[in-house]
Protein backbone atom coordinates (compact mmCIF):
# COMPACT_ATOMS: atom_id res chain seq x y z
CA UNK A 1 0.00 0.00 0.00
CA UNK A 2 1.43 3.16 -0.42
CA UNK A 3 1.85 5.72 1.81
CA UNK A 4 3.80 8.53 0.60
CA UNK A 5 1.43 11.60 0.49
CA UNK A 6 -0.79 10.65 3.09
CA UNK A 7 -0.46 13.01 6.34
CA UNK A 8 1.36 11.85 9.41
CA UNK A 9 0.86 13.84 12.94
CA UNK A 10 3.66 15.74 13.53
CA UNK A 11 2.68 15.46 17.32
CA UNK A 12 2.75 11.84 16.96
CA UNK A 13 6.62 12.37 15.08
CA UNK A 14 7.63 14.79 17.61
CA UNK A 15 6.53 13.20 20.82
CA UNK A 16 8.35 10.09 19.79
CA UNK A 17 5.29 8.03 19.68
CA UNK A 18 5.13 4.94 17.73
CA UNK A 19 3.92 5.58 13.82
CA UNK A 20 1.32 2.45 12.75
CA UNK A 21 1.90 0.13 10.17
CA UNK A 22 -1.49 0.80 8.93
CA UNK A 23 -1.49 4.74 9.12
CA UNK A 24 -4.84 4.58 10.92
CA UNK A 25 -4.51 6.13 14.66
CA UNK A 26 -6.89 3.77 16.80
CA UNK A 27 -10.58 5.41 15.51
CA UNK A 28 -8.63 7.89 13.46
CA UNK A 29 -8.68 5.08 10.38
CA UNK A 30 -6.22 6.03 7.74
CA UNK A 31 -8.97 6.56 4.14
CA UNK A 32 -7.39 6.34 0.46
CA UNK A 33 -8.98 7.64 -2.58
CA UNK A 34 -11.76 5.40 -3.95
CA UNK A 35 -10.12 5.37 -6.84
CA UNK A 36 -6.85 3.65 -5.02
CA UNK A 37 -9.45 1.06 -2.60
CA UNK A 38 -11.68 0.10 -5.60
CA UNK A 39 -11.16 -1.29 -8.51
CA UNK A 40 -13.38 -1.33 -12.33
CA UNK A 41 -14.10 -4.83 -11.99
CA UNK A 42 -15.42 -4.92 -8.79
CA UNK A 43 -19.38 -4.34 -7.85
CA UNK A 44 -21.42 -4.61 -4.85
CA UNK A 45 -24.53 -6.02 -6.31
CA UNK A 46 -25.90 -9.00 -8.49
CA UNK A 47 -28.45 -8.10 -10.92
CA UNK A 48 -29.22 -10.45 -13.47
CA UNK A 49 -28.85 -10.04 -17.28
CA UNK A 50 -32.09 -8.06 -18.67
CA UNK A 51 -33.88 -9.73 -20.82
CA UNK A 52 -34.96 -9.01 -24.21
CA UNK A 53 -32.20 -6.06 -24.12
CA UNK A 54 -31.05 -4.43 -27.33
CA UNK A 55 -28.51 -1.67 -27.53
CA UNK A 56 -30.10 0.82 -29.82
CA UNK A 57 -26.42 2.67 -29.86
CA UNK A 58 -24.74 0.40 -32.81
CA UNK A 59 -21.49 1.86 -33.50
CA UNK A 60 -21.27 4.35 -30.28
CA UNK A 61 -21.54 2.08 -27.87
CA UNK A 62 -18.70 1.86 -25.43
CA UNK A 63 -15.91 -0.81 -26.07
CA UNK A 64 -13.38 0.04 -23.08
CA UNK A 65 -13.61 0.01 -19.37
CA UNK A 66 -15.52 3.20 -18.06
CA UNK A 67 -12.90 3.19 -15.52
CA UNK A 68 -15.12 4.20 -12.21
CA UNK A 69 -13.96 2.29 -9.33
CA UNK A 70 -16.03 -0.51 -8.29
CA UNK A 71 -16.51 -1.17 -4.16
CA UNK A 72 -18.57 -3.99 -2.47
CA UNK A 73 -21.00 -2.88 -0.27
CA UNK A 74 -18.84 -2.76 3.40
CA UNK A 75 -16.30 -1.13 1.43
CA UNK A 76 -18.39 1.39 0.56
CA UNK A 77 -20.12 2.03 3.97
CA UNK A 78 -16.86 2.15 5.49
CA UNK A 79 -15.26 4.52 2.89
CA UNK A 80 -18.11 7.17 3.25
CA UNK A 81 -18.49 6.67 7.07
CA UNK A 82 -14.36 7.41 7.50
CA UNK A 83 -15.12 10.49 5.28
CA UNK A 84 -17.87 11.59 7.24
CA UNK A 85 -15.90 11.76 10.17
CA UNK A 86 -13.04 13.88 9.19
CA UNK A 87 -15.58 16.83 8.58
CA UNK A 88 -16.39 19.27 11.36
CA UNK A 89 -20.12 19.14 11.88
CA UNK A 90 -22.94 21.06 14.07
CA UNK A 91 -23.59 17.73 15.54
CA UNK A 92 -20.28 17.00 16.91
CA UNK A 93 -19.79 20.75 18.90
CA UNK A 94 -20.03 24.14 18.70
CA UNK A 95 -19.76 25.93 15.21
CA UNK A 96 -19.19 29.56 16.35
CA UNK A 97 -19.14 30.61 12.76
CA UNK A 98 -20.23 34.14 12.88
CA UNK A 99 -23.10 35.50 10.41
CA UNK A 100 -23.50 31.92 9.41
CA UNK A 101 -25.67 30.82 12.63
CA UNK A 102 -24.90 27.65 12.99
CA UNK A 103 -27.33 25.86 15.27
CA UNK A 104 -29.04 22.74 15.74
CA UNK A 105 -31.28 21.36 13.46
CA UNK A 106 -34.11 19.45 15.63
CA UNK A 107 -34.69 15.79 14.48
CA UNK A 108 -38.51 16.84 14.85
CA UNK A 109 -38.18 19.26 11.60
CA UNK A 110 -36.37 16.10 9.79
CA UNK A 111 -39.40 13.76 10.12
CA UNK A 112 -41.82 16.19 9.72
CA UNK A 113 -40.12 16.96 6.08
CA UNK A 114 -39.98 13.39 4.98
CA UNK A 115 -43.68 12.98 5.26
CA UNK A 116 -44.33 11.07 1.81
CA UNK A 117 -47.14 13.85 1.18
CA UNK A 118 -44.11 16.73 1.53
CA UNK A 119 -40.76 14.86 0.53
CA UNK A 120 -42.56 12.92 -2.63
CA UNK A 121 -44.60 15.88 -3.74
CA UNK A 122 -44.23 16.77 -7.30
CA UNK A 123 -44.05 20.31 -8.89
CA UNK A 124 -46.72 19.47 -11.47
CA UNK A 125 -49.01 17.89 -9.60
CA UNK A 126 -52.57 19.39 -10.08
CA UNK A 127 -52.98 21.45 -7.06
CA UNK A 128 -56.13 19.34 -5.73
CA UNK A 129 -53.71 16.61 -5.11
CA UNK A 130 -51.18 18.94 -2.98
CA UNK A 131 -53.86 21.10 -0.97
CA UNK A 132 -51.78 20.04 2.37
CA UNK A 133 -48.68 21.24 1.11
CA UNK A 134 -50.19 24.66 -0.24
CA UNK A 135 -51.62 24.76 3.32
CA UNK A 136 -47.73 24.77 4.88
CA UNK A 137 -46.71 27.25 2.33
CA UNK A 138 -49.87 29.50 3.33
CA UNK A 139 -49.58 28.77 6.88
CA UNK A 140 -45.45 29.34 6.83
CA UNK A 141 -46.68 32.79 4.81
CA UNK A 142 -48.54 33.86 7.27
CA UNK A 143 -46.57 33.23 10.15
CA UNK A 144 -43.10 35.00 8.05
CA UNK A 145 -45.97 38.08 7.32
CA UNK A 146 -46.69 38.63 11.07
CA UNK A 147 -43.34 37.87 12.61
CA UNK A 148 -42.45 40.90 10.23
CA UNK A 149 -45.52 42.97 10.13
CA UNK A 150 -45.17 43.30 6.59
CA UNK A 151 -48.40 42.38 4.24
CA UNK A 152 -46.83 40.36 1.45
CA UNK A 153 -43.83 37.33 1.42
CA UNK A 154 -42.01 35.70 -2.09
CA UNK A 155 -41.67 32.23 -0.56
CA UNK A 156 -40.02 31.28 -3.86
CA UNK A 157 -35.85 32.80 -3.45
CA UNK A 158 -33.75 29.57 -2.74
CA UNK A 159 -31.01 31.38 -0.48
CA UNK A 160 -30.43 34.85 0.81
CA UNK A 161 -28.65 35.84 -1.95
CA UNK A 162 -31.91 35.10 -4.00
CA UNK A 163 -33.75 36.97 -1.51
CA UNK A 164 -31.93 40.13 -2.41
CA UNK A 165 -32.33 39.49 -5.99
CA UNK A 166 -36.18 39.33 -5.11
CA UNK A 167 -36.47 42.34 -3.50
CA UNK A 168 -34.11 44.61 -5.31
CA UNK A 169 -36.29 43.32 -8.72
CA UNK A 170 -39.09 44.15 -6.87
CA UNK A 171 -37.69 47.62 -6.46
CA UNK A 172 -36.63 48.47 -9.54
CA UNK A 173 -40.20 47.17 -10.74
CA UNK A 174 -41.84 49.63 -8.86
CA UNK A 175 -39.30 52.25 -9.75
CA UNK A 176 -39.61 51.83 -13.54
CA UNK A 177 -43.18 51.41 -12.74
CA UNK A 178 -43.51 54.52 -11.57
CA UNK A 179 -41.17 56.53 -14.44
CA UNK A 180 -38.58 56.40 -12.28
CA UNK A 181 -35.98 54.50 -14.26
CA UNK A 182 -33.31 57.60 -13.52
CA UNK A 183 -33.34 56.17 -9.65
CA UNK A 184 -30.22 53.97 -9.95
CA UNK A 185 -28.29 54.56 -7.29
CA UNK A 186 -27.86 52.37 -3.54
CA UNK A 187 -26.47 53.10 -0.74
CA UNK A 188 -24.28 50.43 1.18
CA UNK A 189 -22.48 50.53 3.92
CA UNK A 190 -18.53 49.37 4.07
CA UNK A 191 -19.77 46.70 6.31
CA UNK A 192 -22.31 44.88 4.34
CA UNK A 193 -21.95 41.23 3.42
CA UNK A 194 -20.55 40.77 -0.17
CA UNK A 195 -24.06 39.86 -1.76
CA UNK A 196 -25.12 43.06 -0.99
CA UNK A 197 -23.05 45.42 -3.05
CA UNK A 198 -23.04 42.09 -5.74
CA UNK A 199 -26.91 42.17 -5.93
CA UNK A 200 -27.66 45.88 -6.41
CA UNK A 201 -25.35 45.64 -9.56
CA UNK A 202 -26.48 42.73 -10.97
CA UNK A 203 -29.73 44.74 -10.94
CA UNK A 204 -28.19 47.32 -12.72
CA UNK A 205 -28.06 49.97 -9.96
CA UNK A 206 -24.73 51.38 -8.84
CA UNK A 207 -23.11 50.99 -5.53
CA UNK A 208 -22.39 54.31 -2.85
CA UNK A 209 -20.78 53.39 -0.30
CA UNK A 210 -21.84 54.61 2.97
CA UNK A 211 -18.83 54.60 6.10
CA UNK A 212 -18.99 53.15 9.57
CA UNK A 213 -18.46 55.06 12.49
CA UNK A 214 -16.54 53.81 15.27
CA UNK A 215 -19.06 52.25 17.05
CA UNK A 216 -19.62 49.86 13.94
CA UNK A 217 -23.10 51.16 12.81
CA UNK A 218 -23.88 53.98 10.25
CA UNK A 219 -21.95 57.05 10.55
CA UNK A 220 -25.24 59.18 9.99
CA UNK A 221 -23.24 62.26 9.74
CA UNK A 222 -21.74 60.84 6.11
CA UNK A 223 -25.79 59.71 5.46
CA UNK A 224 -27.22 62.55 5.75
CA UNK A 225 -24.69 64.96 4.56
CA UNK A 226 -25.04 62.59 0.99
CA UNK A 227 -29.06 62.75 1.23
CA UNK A 228 -28.61 66.96 2.14
CA UNK A 229 -31.34 68.96 -0.35
CA UNK A 230 -31.94 64.93 -2.39
CA UNK A 231 -35.97 65.73 -2.92
CA UNK A 232 -37.79 62.50 -4.09
CA UNK A 233 -36.81 63.10 -7.26
CA UNK A 234 -33.57 62.39 -6.35
CA UNK A 235 -31.30 59.60 -8.19
CA UNK A 236 -31.43 57.36 -5.05
CA UNK A 237 -33.07 53.96 -5.55
CA UNK A 238 -32.32 52.98 -1.94
CA UNK A 239 -30.67 51.69 0.83
CA UNK A 240 -29.62 47.85 1.60
CA UNK A 241 -28.26 47.97 5.13
CA UNK A 242 -28.24 44.55 7.61
CA UNK A 243 -29.94 44.35 11.08
CA UNK A 244 -28.48 43.54 13.17
CA UNK A 245 -25.47 44.72 11.30
CA UNK A 246 -22.62 42.32 10.36
CA UNK A 247 -20.75 43.47 13.78
CA UNK A 248 -23.28 41.91 15.74
CA UNK A 249 -24.54 45.54 16.67
CA UNK A 250 -28.42 46.86 16.23
CA UNK A 251 -28.85 49.70 14.21
CA UNK A 252 -29.60 52.17 16.43
CA UNK A 253 -30.89 55.12 13.70
CA UNK A 254 -32.34 52.42 12.02
CA UNK A 255 -36.02 54.65 11.78
CA UNK A 256 -34.38 57.99 10.85
CA UNK A 257 -32.24 55.77 8.12
CA UNK A 258 -35.45 54.53 7.01
CA UNK A 259 -37.17 58.34 6.93
CA UNK A 260 -34.10 59.55 4.95
CA UNK A 261 -34.25 56.95 2.33
CA UNK A 262 -37.64 57.17 1.39
CA UNK A 263 -37.75 61.68 1.71
CA UNK A 264 -35.31 60.45 -0.93
CA UNK A 265 -37.73 58.77 -2.78
CA UNK A 266 -35.71 55.29 -2.17
CA UNK A 267 -36.91 52.32 -0.57
CA UNK A 268 -34.99 50.38 2.68
CA UNK A 269 -33.69 46.79 1.62
CA UNK A 270 -33.32 45.11 4.80
CA UNK A 271 -30.73 42.30 4.76
CA UNK A 272 -32.69 39.87 7.06
CA UNK A 273 -29.78 36.91 7.42
CA UNK A 274 -29.62 38.10 10.88
CA UNK A 275 -33.23 37.70 11.74
CA UNK A 276 -32.67 35.22 14.47
CA UNK A 277 -31.83 38.22 16.71
CA UNK A 278 -35.25 39.98 16.51
CA UNK A 279 -37.82 37.53 15.90
CA UNK A 280 -40.75 37.66 18.46
CA UNK A 281 -38.75 41.21 19.68
CA UNK A 282 -38.57 43.72 16.70
CA UNK A 283 -40.95 43.40 13.89
CA UNK A 284 -38.63 44.73 10.52
CA UNK A 285 -42.28 46.43 9.12
CA UNK A 286 -42.25 48.48 11.73
CA UNK A 287 -39.07 50.31 11.26
CA UNK A 288 -40.00 50.91 7.94
CA UNK A 289 -38.61 48.33 5.91
CA UNK A 290 -39.89 47.64 2.32
CA UNK A 291 -38.04 44.43 2.01
CA UNK A 292 -35.92 41.69 3.58
CA UNK A 293 -34.85 38.29 2.91
CA UNK A 294 -35.19 35.77 5.81
CA UNK A 295 -32.62 33.08 5.63
CA UNK A 296 -34.89 30.35 6.66
CA UNK A 297 -31.95 28.03 6.79
CA UNK A 298 -30.24 30.60 9.27
CA UNK A 299 -33.07 31.85 11.36
CA UNK A 300 -35.49 28.47 11.18
CA UNK A 301 -32.61 26.03 11.68
CA UNK A 302 -32.97 23.90 8.39
CA UNK A 303 -30.18 22.15 7.93
CA UNK A 304 -27.01 24.68 7.41
CA UNK A 305 -23.80 24.04 6.56
CA UNK A 306 -24.94 20.22 6.46
CA UNK A 307 -25.20 20.08 2.76
CA UNK A 308 -28.79 21.19 2.39
CA UNK A 309 -30.28 23.35 0.39
CA UNK A 310 -31.26 27.31 1.59
CA UNK A 311 -34.44 29.65 0.75
CA UNK A 312 -34.45 33.07 1.19
CA UNK A 313 -38.11 34.30 1.73
CA UNK A 314 -38.57 37.98 1.05
CA UNK A 315 -41.13 40.24 2.83
CA UNK A 316 -42.45 43.08 0.91
CA UNK A 317 -44.22 46.02 2.05
CA UNK A 318 -47.30 47.61 0.73
CA UNK A 319 -45.19 50.10 -1.86
CA UNK A 320 -43.66 46.34 -3.05
CA UNK A 321 -46.10 43.84 -3.21
CA UNK A 322 -47.89 44.08 -6.27
CA UNK A 323 -44.52 43.23 -7.66
CA UNK A 324 -43.86 40.39 -5.96
CA UNK A 325 -42.30 37.14 -7.90
CA UNK A 326 -45.41 34.40 -9.07
CA UNK A 327 -45.55 31.77 -8.49
CA UNK A 328 -47.58 32.30 -5.13
CA UNK A 329 -50.39 30.79 -3.20
CA UNK A 330 -53.89 31.85 -2.47
CA UNK A 331 -56.90 30.67 -0.92
CA UNK A 332 -60.03 30.53 -2.22
CA UNK A 333 -63.34 28.86 -0.94
CA UNK A 334 -62.78 25.68 -2.79
CA UNK A 335 -59.03 25.61 -1.21
CA UNK A 336 -55.43 26.54 -2.14
CA UNK A 337 -54.27 27.66 -5.48
CA UNK A 338 -51.32 29.20 -7.13
CA UNK A 339 -51.02 32.00 -9.54
CA UNK A 340 -48.71 31.02 -12.02
CA UNK A 341 -48.97 33.77 -13.94
CA UNK A 342 -47.59 37.10 -13.71
CA UNK A 343 -49.74 40.52 -13.95
CA UNK A 344 -48.37 43.23 -15.32
CA UNK A 345 -47.02 44.30 -12.17
CA UNK A 346 -45.20 41.28 -10.97
CA UNK A 347 -41.51 41.32 -12.08
CA UNK A 348 -41.83 37.74 -13.23
CA UNK A 349 -40.59 34.60 -12.20
CA UNK A 350 -37.39 33.89 -10.03
CA UNK A 351 -37.37 29.93 -10.31
CA UNK A 352 -39.18 27.11 -12.46
CA UNK A 353 -41.27 26.03 -9.56
CA UNK A 354 -42.44 26.83 -6.20
CA UNK A 355 -38.87 26.89 -4.05
CA UNK A 356 -37.20 24.54 -1.56
CA UNK A 357 -40.22 22.72 -0.08
CA UNK A 358 -38.07 20.74 2.17
CA UNK A 359 -37.10 23.97 3.81
CA UNK A 360 -40.68 25.33 4.16
CA UNK A 361 -41.78 22.35 6.06
CA UNK A 362 -38.47 22.55 8.72
CA UNK A 363 -39.21 26.10 8.91
CA UNK A 364 -42.87 25.53 9.54
CA UNK A 365 -42.13 22.77 12.05
CA UNK A 366 -39.59 24.53 13.74
CA UNK A 367 -41.99 27.73 14.28
CA UNK A 368 -44.94 25.33 15.49
CA UNK A 369 -42.72 23.58 18.13
CA UNK A 370 -41.22 26.76 19.60
CA UNK A 371 -44.48 28.40 19.75
CA UNK A 372 -44.55 32.45 19.44
CA UNK A 373 -42.96 32.23 23.41
CA UNK A 374 -40.57 29.88 22.31
CA UNK A 375 -39.24 31.81 19.38
CA UNK A 376 -38.95 34.64 21.21
CA UNK A 377 -36.78 32.80 24.04
CA UNK A 378 -34.66 31.73 21.43
CA UNK A 379 -33.76 35.26 19.88
CA UNK A 380 -32.99 36.07 23.68
CA UNK A 381 -30.82 32.62 24.07
CA UNK A 382 -29.16 33.61 21.20
CA UNK A 383 -28.08 37.33 22.39
CA UNK A 384 -27.51 36.37 25.82
CA UNK A 385 -25.80 33.62 24.83
CA UNK A 386 -23.20 36.20 22.47
CA UNK A 387 -22.79 38.57 25.35
CA UNK A 388 -22.06 35.92 27.88
CA UNK A 389 -19.52 34.95 25.22
CA UNK A 390 -18.31 38.34 25.07
CA UNK A 391 -18.32 39.18 28.52
CA UNK A 392 -16.05 36.50 29.31
CA UNK A 393 -13.25 37.00 27.35
CA UNK A 394 -12.98 40.81 27.00
CA UNK A 395 -10.19 41.00 29.69
CA UNK A 396 -7.91 38.61 27.96
CA UNK A 397 -9.14 39.53 23.97
CA UNK A 398 -10.43 42.48 22.45
CA UNK A 399 -14.01 43.30 22.19
CA UNK A 400 -14.12 45.21 18.46
CA UNK A 401 -16.66 47.78 20.23
CA UNK A 402 -17.97 48.57 23.38
CA UNK A 403 -21.05 47.62 24.64
CA UNK A 404 -23.52 44.84 24.41
CA UNK A 405 -23.90 43.21 21.52
CA UNK A 406 -26.54 41.28 19.89
CA UNK A 407 -26.62 37.51 18.26
CA UNK A 408 -22.45 37.96 17.74
CA UNK A 409 -19.05 38.96 19.50
CA UNK A 410 -16.89 40.39 17.50
CA UNK A 411 -13.41 40.61 18.33
CA UNK A 412 -10.41 42.58 16.64
CA UNK A 413 -6.58 41.69 16.94
CA UNK A 414 -5.19 44.10 19.39
CA UNK A 415 -4.93 41.44 21.65
CA UNK A 416 -2.42 39.67 19.50
CA UNK A 417 -0.41 43.04 19.11
CA UNK A 418 3.39 42.38 19.41
CA UNK A 419 2.35 38.28 20.31
CA UNK A 420 3.44 37.01 16.31
CA UNK A 421 0.43 35.63 16.67
CA UNK A 422 -2.14 36.56 13.87
CA UNK A 423 -6.42 35.85 13.65
CA UNK A 424 -5.62 33.24 10.89
CA UNK A 425 -2.95 31.22 13.59
CA UNK A 426 -5.17 31.81 16.73
CA UNK A 427 -8.05 30.18 14.26
CA UNK A 428 -6.03 27.41 13.22
CA UNK A 429 -5.50 26.51 16.92
CA UNK A 430 -8.77 26.45 17.50
CA UNK A 431 -8.93 22.93 15.61
CA UNK A 432 -7.08 21.54 17.39
CA UNK A 433 -9.01 22.27 20.47
CA UNK A 434 -11.67 20.65 18.65
CA UNK A 435 -13.47 23.52 17.19
CA UNK A 436 -14.41 24.61 14.01
CA UNK A 437 -13.14 28.50 13.95
CA UNK A 438 -15.27 31.72 14.07
CA UNK A 439 -15.45 33.52 10.83
CA UNK A 440 -12.25 35.44 10.08
CA UNK A 441 -11.41 38.48 8.91
CA UNK A 442 -14.86 39.81 8.37
CA UNK A 443 -16.39 42.71 8.57
CA UNK A 444 -13.69 44.14 6.91
CA UNK A 445 -13.94 46.89 8.94
CA UNK A 446 -12.33 45.46 11.87
CA UNK A 447 -8.67 44.25 11.80
CA UNK A 448 -8.10 40.84 12.24
CA UNK A 449 -11.53 40.63 13.00
CA UNK A 450 -13.10 37.10 15.02
CA UNK A 451 -16.51 37.11 14.92
CA UNK A 452 -18.06 34.32 17.20
CA UNK A 453 -21.63 33.31 17.01
CA UNK A 454 -22.87 30.73 19.38
CA UNK A 455 -26.44 30.68 18.51
CA UNK A 456 -28.89 29.67 21.32
CA UNK A 457 -28.23 25.90 20.73
CA UNK A 458 -25.63 25.88 23.33
CA UNK A 459 -25.87 25.15 27.32
CA UNK A 460 -24.06 26.91 29.74
CA UNK A 461 -21.81 23.95 30.16
CA UNK A 462 -20.87 24.19 26.21
CA UNK A 463 -20.07 27.55 26.43
CA UNK A 464 -17.47 27.57 29.34
CA UNK A 465 -15.71 25.00 28.10
CA UNK A 466 -15.00 27.01 24.78
CA UNK A 467 -14.65 30.30 26.59
CA UNK A 468 -12.05 28.07 28.83
CA UNK A 469 -9.87 26.75 25.46
CA UNK A 470 -10.17 30.60 24.09
CA UNK A 471 -9.02 32.02 27.18
CA UNK A 472 -6.11 29.53 27.51
CA UNK A 473 -5.07 30.18 23.72
CA UNK A 474 -4.83 34.05 24.36
CA UNK A 475 -3.37 33.47 27.30
CA UNK A 476 -0.84 31.63 25.12
CA UNK A 477 -0.66 33.90 22.24
CA UNK A 478 1.12 36.20 24.83
CA UNK A 479 3.45 34.06 26.63
CA UNK A 480 4.91 33.90 23.62
CA UNK A 481 4.02 30.45 22.43
CA UNK A 482 4.17 31.79 18.28
CA UNK A 483 5.39 28.77 17.31
CA UNK A 484 3.00 26.71 18.61
CA UNK A 485 0.39 28.60 17.23
CA UNK A 486 2.38 28.57 13.63
CA UNK A 487 2.31 25.00 13.98
CA UNK A 488 -1.36 24.33 14.28
CA UNK A 489 -3.70 22.22 13.34
CA UNK A 490 -1.12 19.53 14.68
CA UNK A 491 -4.10 17.13 15.08
CA UNK A 492 -5.95 17.74 12.00
CA UNK A 493 -6.24 15.25 9.52
CA UNK A 494 -5.29 17.71 7.21
CA UNK A 495 -2.56 20.51 8.20
CA UNK A 496 -2.12 23.92 6.94
CA UNK A 497 -3.08 24.33 2.77
CA UNK A 498 -2.48 26.63 0.68
CA UNK A 499 -5.78 28.11 0.35
CA UNK A 500 -4.68 30.56 -2.40
CA UNK A 501 -3.95 27.66 -4.63
CA UNK A 502 -6.48 25.54 -3.48
CA UNK A 503 -9.38 28.52 -4.50
CA UNK A 504 -6.96 29.11 -8.26
CA UNK A 505 -6.28 25.65 -8.82
CA UNK A 506 -8.43 22.82 -7.38
CA UNK A 507 -7.38 19.51 -8.13
CA UNK A 508 -10.78 18.33 -8.87
CA UNK A 509 -10.20 15.02 -11.00
CA UNK A 510 -8.14 12.01 -10.49
CA UNK A 511 -5.90 10.84 -12.95
CA UNK A 512 -4.58 7.40 -12.39
CA UNK A 513 -1.23 7.00 -12.09
CA UNK A 514 0.98 6.59 -15.11
CA UNK A 515 3.10 3.48 -15.91
CA UNK A 516 6.13 5.54 -15.87
CA UNK A 517 5.78 6.83 -12.02
CA UNK A 518 4.65 3.52 -11.25
CA UNK A 519 7.87 1.56 -12.79
CA UNK A 520 9.76 4.36 -10.70
CA UNK A 521 8.50 4.33 -7.55
C1 LIG B 1 -25.70 34.50 5.00
C2 LIG B 1 -25.87 35.92 4.64
C3 LIG B 1 -26.28 36.32 3.36
C4 LIG B 1 -26.43 35.37 2.19
O1 LIG B 1 -27.26 34.27 2.42
P1 LIG B 1 -27.09 32.95 1.51
O2 LIG B 1 -28.24 32.09 1.89
O3 LIG B 1 -25.76 32.38 1.84
O4 LIG B 1 -27.15 33.39 0.07
C5 LIG B 1 -26.49 37.66 3.13
N1 LIG B 1 -26.27 38.57 4.08
C6 LIG B 1 -25.85 38.24 5.32
C7 LIG B 1 -25.64 39.32 6.36
C8 LIG B 1 -25.63 36.91 5.64
O5 LIG B 1 -25.20 36.58 6.87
Amino acid sequence: MKTEGRPTSPVAANANLPQTVSGSKALDQATSLIFETGTPRRTGVDLPEPKGRKSRLGSHAREGEIGLPGLSEPETMRHYVRLSQKNYAIDLGVYPLGSCTMKHNPRLNEKVARMPGFADVHPLQPVQTAQGALEVLSVLSHWLMTLCNMPAVALTPKAGAHGELCGMMAIRARLDKDGQSHKRRVLVPESAHGTNPATAVQCGFSVDEIPANDKGRVDMDALRTKLEGLGADSDIAGIMLTNPNTCGLFENDIIEIAELIHAAGGYFYCDGANFNALVGRVRPGDLGVDAMHINLHKTFSTPHGGGGPGSGPTVLSDALKDHAPVPYVVAGKDGFDLVEHADENSFGRMCAFHGNMGMYTRALSYMMSHGSDGLKQATEDAVLNANYIQASLSDVMTPAFGGTCMHEALFDDRFLKDTGVETLDFAKAMIDEGYHPMTMYFPLVVHGAMLIEPTESESKGELDRFILSMRSLAQRAKAGEVESFKQAPVYAPKRRLDETQAARKPVLRWTPPSETAEAAE
